[in-house]
């Protein structure tokens, strides 16, 4: 079985309702590996240079209309309406105006951090990030699990800098993507460099500077690449990034786009060492992309059984009897300390019970403890899916978690 909605359903992780549709309902032991992922993608972030920001989910419709956004992807936004205030006639309906769309992605909402107050070249490249929540009013019949969501969180991110800068700007996001993909049990993936659709934001000549701009720095870096004719964003050619999983399909998760077009409609600008305004480039990024997505896909490729470091529960102590409950205890509370997630299974049941419920729930290790083990301060750890078992002590037991607890310690920006 390797269905990521019967998965969730083993697991106790999220559902879905016919009144939302196209949204997750995340359960508590769902929104744990939800923040797994969300604080290892911070830490990833943070050492690359990123400040993490957050801003409105409901962004005014004249911001929309000057992105490009309400000309060329209004069916794809929510648009909000909102009360105008009563007519003179007390019984009339109020006035509903759509004045507002929820953010299909973070764009315009980082661009006016930028324009917040005057920026110098001395902040490039400034390299802003976000957790940002995004709507996208995707048709009925398109919606998958969580692989097509109405509703889902993007790991966003733009860098404003200077065209000498992007190229480094690319070796840093291909370098990330390596590492977090690594992390995450995915050892392949392919580029694609998408370039101008039909429906376009900008000259020809803005396009032509970015496309190969874009495409040399991938050469310069020495990465193999397709090229995709019509398939970039309306305001910049895109570098997409796709995995292939252990079910051999191929899934776009990361892009990066160059658009020197968002930072003219906007007229951004940063003070150079001259004292004279000039224009930067935007960069958009983002890793995982949809992490409810994300989520769907890992669940499958790993079929339920994740790397430890993001199980929702990484480690379940089961004792044998009443007589090991004291040992059992002790464990679970050293590596409760420790910051593991760990539960404590104290049920009366027989132990072949507790692992075939813990093992449908995907609990990646078990430390089942019995009169033996209390006698020599040891337990038996089980590792899920292997026949592996090993006697080991408390103390061996916290030093090989703390290492897989924690996949950024191996992280090098
Ligand atoms: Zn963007």
């Amino acid at each position: 079985m390797s269905d990521h909605r019967e998965l969730a359903r083993d697991m106790d992780l999220f559902h879905f309702e016919e009144h939302s549709p196209g949204m997750v309902f995340w359960h508590p032991q769902g929104l744990k590996l939800f923040h797994s992922i969300e604080n290892f993608m911070r830490q990833v972030y943070q050492a690359c240079g990123f400040e993490e920001v957050r801003s409105p989910v409901a962004l005014n419709r004249s911001l929309w209309e000057r992105s490009g956004h309400w000309e060329k992807f209004r069916k794809g936004m929510f648009v909000v309406g909102s009360e105008e205030g009563k007519a003179d006639n007390e019984s009339a309906q109020p006035v509903i105006s759509s004045d507002y769309a929820l953010k299909p992605m973070s764009c315009p909402a980082h661009i006016a951090i930028y324009q917040s107050r005057k920026r110098s070249y001395r902040e490039n490249p400034m390299r802003l990030m976000e957790f940002g929540m995004c709507h996208r009013n995707e048709r009925s019949g398109t919606l998958s699990g969580c692989m097509r969501l109405r509703q889902f969180v993007q790991d966003d991110a733009h860098i404003f800098c200077r065209e000498s800068e992007v190229q480094n700007e690319i070796s840093n996001f291909l370098n990330m993507v390596q590492q977090v993909y690594a992390a995450f049990g995915y050892n392949q993936f392919s580029l694609q460099i998408s370039l101008r659709p039909e429906q376009r934001l900008g000259s020809d000549h803005l396009w032509d500077r970015a496309e190969s701009l874009l495409i040399q720095s991938v050469q310069a870096l020495g990465h193999n690449y397709q090229l995709a004719a019509n398939e970039g964003a309306f305001y910049g050619p895109k570098l997409e990034i796709s995995l292939q999983d252990a079910l051999g399909r191929s899934w776009q998760c990361g892009t990066f786009q160059i658009d020197f077009n968002l930072p003219q409609v906007f007229e951004l600008a940063f003070v150079n060492e001259q004292g004279e305004l000039e224009r930067p480039v935007m960069l958009h990024q983002a890793i995982l992309g949809s992490l409810e997505r994300w989520i769907g896909i890992l669940l499958e490729h790993h079929r339920g059984l994740l790397p430890v470091w993001a199980a929702p529960t990484q480690i379940a102590i089961a004792p044998i009897s009443d007589k090991t409950f004291v040992w059992a205890e002790t464990i679970f509370s050293r590596l409760k300390q420790l910051g593991v997630r760990v539960e404590l299974h104290d049920q009366d049941q027989t132990i072949s019970k507790k692992i075939r419920e813990l093992s449908k729930r995907r609990i990646p290790l078990i430390a089942i403890v019995g009169e033996q083990e209390i006698k020599s301060k040891t337990l038996n750890l089980r590792f899920l899916g292997t026949v592996e078992q090993q006697e080991i002590s408390l103390d061996q037991l916290e030093h090989r978690l703390v290492k897989l607890i924690t996949p950024s310690a191996s992280f090098s920006p």
